[in-house]
């Protein structure tokens, strides 16, 4: 091998390299641009689950809370989420009236804030 020949080689040599580190680098650049795609998507996928859960979770205690007080029948359980949707503008608290007769318990609603009362006692059952 002539000295040139040699020359030559080593330029080659030193070409490739240098092409193979930049091809290194552009994929290392590209992987790391989806890992934080990734990550971003991870983190929205999160807050995702976590506001469904965190929503599953409240109407649940929302049940509990209701059924804890007083075990409403279906019908009462209706008129209950209707009146909750027709005061959902009220923005307010329902306060519940429970009166123990002899024959059963009357259930009442009311909207603290227009004040509106609602007998929702199932009658059906008594
Ligand atoms: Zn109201």
């Amino acid at each position: 091998m002539t000295d040139q020949e040699r020359v030559i080689n080593d330029v080659l040599a030193f070409t490739e390299r240098n092409e193979e580190e930049q091809m290194f680098n552009n994929v290392k650049s590209y992987i790391n641009k989806i890992k934080r795609q990734r990550d971003a998507l991870k983190a929205e996928l999160k807050k995702y689950e976590s506001d469904e859960k965190i929503t599953e979770l409240k109407n649940e205690i929302d049940d509990l809370k209701a059924n804890s007080l007083f075990i409403f029948s279906e019908n009462e359980k209706k008129e209950e989420i209707q009146f909750k949707k027709e005061h959902r503008k009220c923005d307010a608290n329902i306060y519940y009236y429970f009166e123990g007769t002899e024959f059963g318990v009357a259930v009442g609603l009311k909207c603290s804030e227009c004040g509106f009362i609602k007998d929702i006692t199932d009658y059906s059952r008594w």
